[in-house]
């Protein structure tokens, strides 16, 4: 329970467009943090502390990260791709509070979810709709591991870009002893197991934070036969996205389906655009009050300003943005991503003309899918869009 509010002036004024990026990144700046909100007018942070004390460290820490996210930036122009957010919805309030009171959402833990009937209902009708595109691409249907090579994801630079939200697997060293005294010893404390992190193992290995990348990860090392290759998997990705993990909005677990292009810039680029042209009519079938538009991966901070600025500014990320109407705000149930070269120069992937590949792909968060759904239409089959109705009921 917070113990003390802690109001921070930060030393540069925040600019409207960093507001909620500097907001989501000051979950990791101490773990005496219980809460954040940068105020929209950017001259105000106020954090909610676990204890009081430490008010002077934690303030500087904070302004250690808006100076380094904010200084010198310039607003970034958001392209806007497609705008449908006044398509009619049905819903205003939180499907969330639904959703629990039916059962059909338990939270086992922070940011992990079982979702029941009606939600495992919605999620395999949308991916299977999303399998639409796969198969008008004719992707090839690939089954990727929930763990990921830390020496893989090592040689695609995530550990500089993406520190903050990853998820470590290990298990316990090959140690008799150790394996003893966990086995007599281990137990659930508080706020976490009490085993010492001396029993553990390196890491050799994480929680898969997106699905992609296992197909770059096969191709590494070799010249791509033929030049060109579509594919499409799912898998539950993982993200440690702290205080962030509230509602069904923004889970550690949570599920993708992609549908991924490798090939030349043009294939890529091409295949990208014609997936979110295939999309926009599927999604007028569900009657999504959404829109698309240019914005960046959440870069931690020390490679935010350069990294953030760079993707919008060359167009490499376009999200799908759901209206969520009870909020008054948008929320990304996708992306169209562009990464030039990046995988192929990385992992020594080529075309047959010696050069690196480029790579895309189409991603859907398919919880986020369902429950911007349920947020606009609602729980009553009857005021659904016809084609959802039709299938589900
Ligand atoms: P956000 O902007 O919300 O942080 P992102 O830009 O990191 O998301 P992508 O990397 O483009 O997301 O991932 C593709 C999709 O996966 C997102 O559009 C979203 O639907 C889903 N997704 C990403 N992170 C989460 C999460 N923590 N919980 C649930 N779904 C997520
Ligand atoms: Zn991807
Ligand atoms: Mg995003």
């Amino acid at each position: 329970m917070p113990e003390t509010t802690l109001e921070v002036t930060p030393a540069l004024l925040i600019p409207p467009h960093l507001v909620g990026q500097i907001q989501s990144k000051l979950a990791y700046v101490d773990e005496a943090i219980a809460a954040a909100r940068v105020a929209e007018s950017g001259d105000r942070i106020t954090l909610a502390l676990r204890a009081a004390g430490r008010e002077g460290e934690i303030e500087a820490k904070v302004q250690r990260v808006v100076q380094e996210m904010a200084q010198g930036g310039i607003a970034p122009r958001v392209e806007i791709l497609e705008d449908h957010l006044d398509r009619p919805v049905s819903y205003a309030a939180d499907p969330l509070a639904e959703l629990l009171a039916r059962r059909e959402v338990y939270e086992e833990s922070t940011g992990i979810f079982t979702f029941g009937p009606l939600m495992s209902r919605l999620i395999e009708y949308f991916e299977s709709r999303f399998l639409e595109l796969a198969a008008h691409f004719d992707a090839q249907p690939y089954r990727f591991p929930t763990l990921m090579s830390a020496e893989f994801l090592d040689r695609v630079d995530y550990f500089r870009a993406f520190p903050h939200s990853l998820t470590f697997a290990t298990h316990l060293r090959e140690d008799l002893d150790i394996i003893n005294q966990f086995a007599e010893k281990a137990k659930y404390e508080g706020r976490g197991l009490n085993a010492p992190a001396e029993f553990f193992s390196q890491v050799q290995a994480l929680l898969s934070p997106a699905v992609c990348y296992h197909l770059y990860f096969s191709l590494a090392d070799h010249p791509l036969p033929d030049g060109q290759l579509i594919a499409t998997s799912v898998g539950t990705c993982f993200r440690y996205e702290s205080t962030n993990l509230t509602s069904l909005e923004r889970l550690w677990n949570f599920t993708m389906r992609e549908v991924i292009f490798v090939g030349s810039k043009d294939f890529v680029l091409e295949h990208r655009e014609r997936s979110r042209q295939f999309m926009q009519a599927i999604f007028e079938e569900l009657g999504l009050a959404y829109r698309v538009e240019t914005a960046n991966d959440p870069f931690f901070v020390g490679e935010f300003r350069k990294q953030a600025a760079f993707q919008t500014a060359f167009q490499l990320k376009y999200e799908i943005r759901a209206r969520l109407p009870f909020k008054d705000s948008t929320l990304a149930i996708g992306s169209y991503n562009y990464h030039q070269d990046f995988f192929g120069r990385h992992l020594g992937i080529t075309l047959p003309d010696g050069k690196p590949i480029h790579t895309g792909c189409t991603a859907f968060g398919l919880e986020r899918v369902a429950y911007a759904f349920l947020a606009q239409h609602g729980f009553d089959p009857a005021a659904w869009p016809v084609a959802v109705r039709e299938a589900l009921v």
